[in-house]
């Protein structure tokens, strides 16, 4: 058994109430919670990111006044502030990883992130000998479909837990689950995993 879990972005800006909210998300970190209740043994590694941004500057154009949505959003995740937090319903005791991304320039993958002591995702996985990882959290559409991809492209064989993740919008998660599966990703309900 050689497993992580990857938990994407479950933040209190990517949720009900925050500055880019996710419809869903509470819900997917209380299903997170549930799964971490019951099976955070099965996993080697337990790695969750922050979107991390500074408060000065955009970002490299990832904060924009008139966002697209597509490539530009509204202010969200500032380091240190309650929005960037992790969502209160996300219990985080058995999370062995926190990595931090995007701190001055757009990061959708969790893979470009990394932990306090400077370790990325890649290495984690690398030194522990992680063969498989599922992937969950916010949003389908964007960072979890990032991070997933680079799980892909690491090495690692990737399962989707579909009802632990939630997109911003319908159609294009809809496309993202069907791109992460024609790349190589299982796609399953976390309670059949
Ligand atoms: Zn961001």
């Amino acid at each position: 058994m050689s497993r992580a879990l990857l938990i994407v972005d479950v933040q209190n800006d990517f949720t009900e109430g925050g500055a880019l909210p996710v419809t869903g998300g509470d819900a997917v970190a209380s299903a997170i919670s549930a799964h971490l209740a019951a099976h955070a043994g099965d996993y080697e590694l337990i790695i969750a990111s922050r979107d991390w941004h500074d408060a000065d500057g955009d970002n490299g154009g990832h904060f924009d006044e008139e966002p697209d949505y597509i490539d530009s959003w509204p202010v969200h995740c500032v380091a240190g502030s309650d929005g960037a937090d992790y969502d209160p319903l996300l219990v985080t005791d058995a999370i062995t990883h926190h990595v931090r991304k995007g701190q001055g320039a757009p990061a959708y993958s969790m893979f470009e992130g990394v932990t306090e002591s400077g370790e990325t995702v890649g290495g984690l996985l690398s030194a522990a000998g992680i063969l498989s990882a599922d992937v969950v959290g916010l949003a389908t559409d964007h960072c979890v479909r990032a991070s997933a991809l680079d799980a892909i492209a690491h090495g690692v064989q990737v399962r989707v837990l579909t009802d632990l993740v939630a997109g911003v919008a319908a159609e294009p998660s809809a496309t993202a689950l069907a791109e992460l599966a024609h790349a190589g990703a299982a796609l399953a309900d976390s309670g059949a995993a």
